[in-house]
């Protein structure tokens, strides 16, 4: 709206703004988006342009369409798009964490465009029970007693706090040094306080002992519970009881003893690479861990979703309390976690041997990575840009092992007629999108992560951005 007492001067500012419907008419074969959408756009940013006209900004009609065509085409970039990953970082939770395998990709393509037994028992031609099947193979899986999954992790552990917790009985006992923030700004004693939890903080940051933990049990406990350091280490002075005394403990005083894992390793990640052992659900809960809740889409390498499993009561009850159906997985979730699990089922003698990316990932030898990498830079010129092979170090990454930096190979790239963000960022906004890591002089692209079948689609980017 132009104001009633706009002045001689401000109207003829606004004579610079384009026509929506010109300027949208204009733009719209330069992107590959819906109309209303251009449409949409071009509108707020002209309505963007015509309110800091009124406030006496400077704007010619040149300006405003160079800023809208630039805004657009980032607009339309920022369209959920497949991504290469040349950052080395295995679980990287920006680029959609871990990808699924051909055998998962598979049995979402079929479940996705058709009907399904989801909630239909066949056998009676009744309604059946939704996730029976998975929920049986997870328990099977996880060697325990029941199991079952939610949306993601942190919706797994706000589920299993608030039916463990109740009016009178609310405590959780949390050792100083695993009140995490889990990423995204989440924290663990936020999340207690969104359960109806009260947090009763124990130890200090570099030590918690056993007593810590059993001063702190009152009638008004209700259970003790163990974060998982998996995003951060600590060193130096540190010491905290071993899960069986906790659990013993726990379990003298009538106490369950729940731990968010966080990545939820099905294999022993130190055979696979020169990494740590991350702890597995399994042998949390043969140490005494009653519910041991992670994620689907870090080391396990399924679909995005929060796993809960142990014993068979208590898994029942979290099934009961009314937030479990708010954050119940869809079908395109249960299928394909149910391929991941199964596959693990199938491959127990030998994990490597799912079909899993990030676990092959993981374990490919440098020597692999850097033939690979001669292949792919061997036919690039390099009058523009000085083009090398080098020992890198990749990461586990999504808030799993970050001591974990492993030998990896990586292209170098230091261009000499641009500037190095710039030719990232045209990497960055080809098709298919590439993102690697730069430094001060040089852009990096770790083979570890890039998929075998796209370097040839690499090498056709690179031989773009640096000519
Ligand atoms: C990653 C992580 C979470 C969050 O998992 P989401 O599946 O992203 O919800 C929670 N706890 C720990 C310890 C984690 O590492």
């Amino acid at each position: 709206m132009i104001p009633l007492h706009a002045s001689p001067t401000i109207m003829s500012k606004l004579s610079a703004l384009p026509s929506v419907e010109k300027l949208a008419a204009a733009l719209a074969p330069e992107v590959s988006l819906p109309r209303p959408l251009v449409n949409l756009f071009v509108r707020r940013e002209i309505d963007r342009f015509r309110q800091l006209l009124l406030v006496d900004e400077e704007h010619s009609r040149e300006d405003i369409e160079k800023a809208t065509r630039q805004g657009l085409r980032e607009f339309a970039n920022s369209r959920l798009q497949p991504v290469i990953n040349a950052t080395g970082v295995l679980i990287h939770t920006n680029l959609g964490r871990s990808p699924l395998g051909p055998r998962a990709a598979g049995a979402l393509q079929k479940i996705a465009t058709g009907y399904s037994n989801l909630e239909f028992d066949l056998p009676s031609g009744a309604r059946g029970k939704r996730a029976g099947y998975l929920e049986t193979a997870l328990a099977c899986l996880l060697e325990t007693q029941a199991a079952t999954a939610v949306n993601n992790c942190a919706a797994a552990l706000v589920l299993t706090l608030r039916t463990l917790v109740e009016d009178g009985k609310n405590e959780v006992i949390v050792s100083r040094s695993e009140l995490v923030e889990i990423g995204g700004g989440f924290r663990i004693p936020d999340i207690l306080e969104t359960s109806g939890a009260k947090l009763v903080e124990v130890g200090a940051t570099n030590k918690t002992h056993l007593h810590d933990y059993e001063k702190a049990i009152t009638p008004q406990t209700a259970l003790i519970l163990k974060v998982h350091r998996s995003n951060f280490y600590i060193g130096g002075f540190i010491g905290e009881p071993e899960i069986p005394e906790i659990a013993k403990l726990a379990h003298d005083h009538g106490l369950p003893l729940v731990e968010d894992l966080g990545s939820g390793a099905m294999m022993n990640t130190d055979e696979l690479a020169p990494i740590e052992h991350e702890p597995t659900p399994q042998e949390c809960l043969r140490r005494g861990i009653d519910l041991v809740i992670f994620s689907g889409d870090k080391l396990l390498g399924g679909p995005q979703s929060g796993i809960i499993g142990g014993r068979a009561d208590l898994v029942a009850e979290i099934k009961k309390e009314p937030f479990f159906r708010a954050v119940r997985c869809d079908k395109l979730i249960l299928t394909t976690l149910q391929e991941s699990i199964d596959q693990y089922l199938e491959t127990k003698a030998d994990p490597t041997q799912a079909d899993v990316p990030v676990l092959t990932f993981l374990a490919k030898s440098t020597d692999d990575l850097r033939a690979r990498a001669e292949a792919l830079i061997k036919d690039l010129p390099t009058d523009n840009t000085a083009i090398a092979i080098e020992d890198t170090l990749a990461r586990p990454g999504g808030g799993t092992m970050p001591r974990s930096e492993f030998p990896s190979i990586a292209i170098k790239l230091v261009p000499s007629n641009q500037s190095v963000p710039k030719l990232a960022k045209k990497l960055r906004l080809g098709t298919p999108a590439i993102v690697g890591y730069t430094t001060d002089d040089a852009l990096f692209l770790d083979l570890r992560t890039i998929f075998p079948e796209t370097d040839k689609e690499v090498t056709a980017a690179l031989e773009s951005a640096i000519t």
